[in-house]
């Protein structure tokens, strides 16, 4: 497998690190925590301009027509300052789903605004009893006339409260499938919500929507599920690709921290047990990276879904074991001064935490992984 990058990913990483260090700094992130919506519409708008929302989608919709390794480069280096707009969440989770479940019709409808930076995609997947199985739909969608009307609850909507569209799954008669819901629709209700790293979501409900019937995406039953399948894989390897940027940032801190605090009279970084700590978490931050990066291959080549599931998986379990240590260690390395709020280790480990629960936690991912056909032959042969 070729991990080397082309020139135009090259251009493409570097650019994406430059308006991140200089436009989106650690400080712009604490400011847009303050904030009620948490990012700015204007530097969505700008991320649109520069193509960096459409990197997955075809030209047809005014996208890029990029892979998810060059989603990923874009992502890794805005986790470097963890920049608040919800790139994850919007152009890569809602857009995918948009884009695997949709016709060329509803492509066009809901990804171009996106592209543009003219509008934010939520996807409305997760449910409150459902832990992180997509299938688990009991929100409802009933034929009313040539329409859909749509009832239920859908938890932890990233991005749903500042979202123009929701992508939302129900369960039809014939199966589940994916519905966009406007904003402001009648009966819908969407309460913000703060997850822990200062980002938000929402928690929605559905009390009778009623929507149109060009407003369901594509098929219902195995097609809707294989659209979810595919965003949800392409989100988590896009959450395994922030956490590398999270690790490489707390690495770089933590470095720095050991070559200038002076403790007993000399740098502490001068001593050999803290140097293996060092050493230990640039070993885990790159296990995360090279992991990442096949999940992201895996996720553009056309390989089989079972073959991409497992290098998501992998690369998630690596990033739950590995992030949380490079995370944790930054802390303790950093000493008392790294509890305090003012510092911004703790922000990185806030983020870590929460890319490690996204689309699945170890948990869910060791026992996806061990239920894989390939996973399952190699014990039984
Ligand atoms: C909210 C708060 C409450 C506190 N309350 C108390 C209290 O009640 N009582 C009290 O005594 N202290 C208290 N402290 C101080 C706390 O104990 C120190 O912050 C802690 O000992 C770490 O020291 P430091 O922050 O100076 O880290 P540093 O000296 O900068 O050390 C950084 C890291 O390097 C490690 N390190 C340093 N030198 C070596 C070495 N030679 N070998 C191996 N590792 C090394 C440290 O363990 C740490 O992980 C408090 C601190 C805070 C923030």
């Amino acid at each position: 497998m070729n991990f080397d990058l082309t020139d135009d990913q090259k251009m493409l990483r570097d650019t994406a690190a430059a308006f991140a260090k200089k436009e989106s700094p650690v400080a712009r992130k604490r400011k847009m925590m303050a904030s009620e919506a948490g990012f700015d519409r204007d530097v969505w708008r700008q991320m649109g301009e520069l193509g960096w929302l459409g990197i997955l989608f075809p030209e047809a919709v005014g996208g890029y027509g990029g892979t998810m390794v060059d989603a990923a480069l874009v992502l890794e280096q805005f986790a470097a300052t963890l920049v608040p707009e919800p790139y994850l969440a919007s152009a890569v989770l809602a857009g995918t789903a948009v884009l695997a479940a949709g016709d060329a019709e509803q492509q066009r409808r809901w990804l171009e605004p996106l592209c543009a930076g003219d509008s934010v995609v939520a996807l409305a997947w997760a449910e409150r009893d459902g832990r992180f199985d997509p299938t688990a739909v009991t929100t409802v969608a009933e034929r009313a006339g040539g329409d859909w009307t749509l009832a239920g609850q859908k938890v932890w909507v990233l991005a749903g409260h500042a979202a123009d569209v929701l992508i939302v799954s129900a369960r039809c008669p014939d199966g589940i499938a994916l519905f966009s819901v406007d904003r402001g629709a009648d009966g819908l209700t969407v309460r913000p919500v703060q997850t822990m790293d200062g980002n938000r979501a929402a928690m929605v409900r559905l009390d009778g929507v009623r929507v149109a019937d060009d407003r369901r995406l594509g098929d219902p039953g195995e097609a809707a599920e294989r659209a979810l399948a595919t965003a949800l894989d392409w989100a988590a390897a896009g959450a395994c690709a922030e956490g590398v940027g999270v690790c490489q940032a707390v690495l770089d801190m933590t470095v720095d921290y050991l070559k200038t605090r002076e403790q007993f009279g000399v740098k502490i970084g001068a001593f050999q047990a803290l140097q293996h700590r060092a050493v230990d978490m640039f070993i885990e931050t790159e296990l995360c990276r090279s992991h990442a990066i096949e999940a992201a291959i895996r996720c553009s080549d056309g390989s089989d879904p079972d073959v991409r599931a497992g290098a998501v998986s992998a690369a998630k379990v690596q990033l739950a074991t590995g992030g949380k240590f490079v995370s944790q260690q930054g802390i303790q390395l950093h000493g008392g001064i790294a509890i305090t709020e003012e510092h911004d280790i703790g922000l990185y480990f806030k983020r870590m935490h929460v890319l490690n629960t996204l689309f699945g936690d170890e948990e869910h991912h060791v026992a996806r992984f061990a239920a894989l056909p390939s996973f399952v032959e190699g014990i039984e042969a």
